[in-house]
């Protein structure tokens, strides 16, 4: 079935009509309404497909360049982060094949990733998931993933907080990579205690099968590209990974913008 045009039948005289519509507008519209940093506020310039970020925060939030480790994402020498493992994950059983994250949880993205936990600052989320899928783009996987899944909050710390930022990202990072995005596939079964806020044996235990992908969906043999906001120990990622690999993935990636190293 076709649409009909609302002017003279001709569909590309329509499209141009409506993108001089769109650009008229949105001249009109930042006149207005100047765009604002979706991280501190400050004016900026909107670029389509962009972070609506300032000079400033974009230099702040670019993807770290420093050697990391493909498998747990840790700061390593060079000539082991092409393969991993690193000194940090050496020996570790981890139920993730890989991780990406921006840098270090440290100045401006450890701001940002504190911001994103609340509602408020869902564009700087929406940004930082867009910086996150680049960062892929730039350091692909072993296998591309099929379809993104963010590491879901129990459903009552869900509706206090009004937002999950793990979610959020996710949302953004799919629609850049293009890839599907099943929000409600892992579910977690019960109240979490703040992982920053524990020793790493606490946080494995606080998270040991936490986890639990819905029965709605068939997973087997599908590779997963699972988000989360602070990738630390590696333990929400990694019984995350078990529900997962549990139910038939083939294999779990994570993506995460910042990597952490310190433990209270
Ligand atoms: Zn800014
Ligand atoms: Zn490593």
């Amino acid at each position: 079935m076709t649409a009909a045009s609302p002017t003279d039948g001709s569909p590309t005289r329509f499209r141009r009509w409506r993108a001089w519509y769109q650009v008229g507008k949105d001249a009109t519209t930042n006149l207005l309404f100047p765009p604002r940093c979706t991280s501190c506020d400050g004016e900026c310039s909107s670029r389509p497909d962009q972070p609506l970020w300032c000079a400033a925060c974009e230099r702040e939030l670019q993807a770290s360049k420093l050697p990391t480790c493909p498998r747990c994402a840790a700061p390593c020498p060079a000539s082991q982060a092409a393969s991993g493992p690193c000194p940090n994950c050496r020996g570790l059983k981890l139920l993730y094949s890989e991780a990406r994250t921006l840098g270090l949880y440290d100045g401006a993205i450890r701001q940002a990733v504190l911001k994103i936990k609340h509602a408020h600052y869902e564009p700087l989320a929406g940004g930082l998931g867009q910086q996150l899928a680049r960062c892929i783009q730039d350091r692909p996987f072993a296998e591309p993933p099929e379809f993104v899944v963010p590491v879901p909050m129990f459903w009552l710390q869900r509706l206090l907080r009004g937002n999950n930022a793990a979610e959020t990202l996710a949302l953004s990072l799919a629609r850049v990579l293009r890839l599907p995005i099943a929000t409600d596939l892992l579910v977690c079964r019960r109240w979490l205690k703040k992982q920053s806020t524990l020793k790493s044996d606490e946080r494995r235990r606080n998270v040991r099968h936490a986890f639990r992908v819905s029965w709605r969906y068939g997973i087997r043999n599908a590779r997963i590209l699972l988000v989360d906001d602070v990738l630390t120990t590696g333990a929400t990622a990694h019984d995350a990974a078990r529900a997962l690999r549990h139910a038939g993935a083939a294999s779990v990636y994570v993506a995460a913008v910042a990597r952490s190293t310190h433990e209270p």
